[in-house]
């Protein structure tokens, strides 16, 4: 692990890093990101791995301005309206994922919607505008650790888990930024933040707070509390050693059980890294007309196994009131 000055040089390695899918710790104004690639399904795997997440939360992808950001996500007059205010700051949009938005659906968990910021540190911007890709980015620290705002404490917690830590002294703001969901009929508060509600107010008139609200709609789109992200429309059997002929296969490692309708791999060599890189696409490539269960075999509970073992339990568990999303 190195821990760089930000210069001309360190910021271009640090974007071949990046472009190469392996990940860069940079300063934001709000805390440290740990950044990878968002349009790479293995670069984001090795998000989560880095910080031992034992669930896989969408993450926000960090971009330079409102043009770029349209590349990605369904854009509307109200985000407009508080990029004008806030961006390049510490609020976070959530908006629907554009038709063939390249955003890695791991970095949104699996979900229709994509949560989008265009961070104000000079770094930051130098890191994205060099890397010319979003750079999706949870705070930099191992899992259920405190959030670093010094590359010290990056160091601390990632070490060796990061090839490289871009120094920008200590966050200006320090705590996370404020997520928005612009995708309700009104802006709805998922996690207080950098910017204040008051001042979201004042741009578009009163908003909802999601732990206001009972549990539905909106409230379950509030992480931590969201029992399932993305839920496929097919029940899901867990542990499976063989399989119906009814059934499409998600399966893992070189022995694969035989007889499925369709089946796809997570990763043939039994790498988790791989098999997290896949899940999401292909548990919806399985989730079609025709299959009518899906079956998977059983992961490891090690490493990024928990988050996907966490994942596919949620989705195996899902009673069907969402399902036909
Ligand atoms: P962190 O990456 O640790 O700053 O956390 C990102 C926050 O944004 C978490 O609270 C996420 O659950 C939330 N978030 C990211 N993407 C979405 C999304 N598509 N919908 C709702 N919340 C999101
Ligand atoms: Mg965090």
């Amino acid at each position: 692990m190195t821990v760089a000055e930000p210069t001309a040089q360190s910021v271009a390695e640090a974007a071949r890093l990046l472009r190469d899918g392996q990940l860069v710790a940079f300063p934001t104004e709000t805390v440290y990101g740990l950044g990878g690639d968002a349009t790479n399904e293995r670069a984001v795997a090795a998000i989560f791995e880095a910080k031992g997440r034992p669930q896989f939360n969408p993450l926000i992808s960090h971009v330079l301005d409102a043009d770029e950001a349209r590349k990605f996500v369904r854009w509307n007059d109200t985000a407009g309206k508080l990029a004008a205010r806030f961006w390049p700051g510490p609020l976070t949009l959530v908006l629907p994922r554009s038709p063939g938005s390249p955003i890695a659906l791991l970095a949104t968990a699996g979900l229709d919607t994509v949560a989008i910021r265009a961070p104000s540190h000079p770094v930051a911007q130098a890191l994205i505008r060099a890397a010319g890709r979003p750079i999706a980015a949870p705070s930099a620290n191992r899992s259920g650790a405190i959030s670093p705002t010094r590359a010290e404490h990056v160091a601390e917690s990632l070490g060796d888990r990061v090839p490289l830590i871009l120094d920008g002294g200590p966050c200006l703001v320090g705590v996370e930024s404020t997520v928005l969901d612009l995708t309700s009929a009104m802006p709805t508060l998922l996690r207080p933040g950098g910017a204040t509600r008051e001042a979201i107010e004042a741009v578009v008139g009163p908003i909802a707070v999601s732990d206001a609200l009972p549990s539905g709609s909106s409230a379950r789109k509030s992480p931590g509390q969201l029992e399932s992200h993305y839920a496929p429309a097919r029940p899901v059997r867990l542990g499976a050693s063989t399989v119906g002929a009814d059934e499409g296969l998600l399966a893992f490692g070189p022995t694969v059980a035989p007889g499925a309708m369709l089946t796809y791999n997570l990763s043939p060599s039994g790498d988790l890294g791989e098999a997290a890189a896949n899940l999401f696409a292909m548990m919806r490539t399985l989730d079609r007309p025709g299959i009518g269960r899906i079956a998977v075999m059983p992961i490891p509970e090690t490493g990024l196994g928990l988050a996907i073992n966490d994942r596919l339990r949620r989705a195996a568990a899902d009673d069907g009131k969402d399902r036909g999303r």
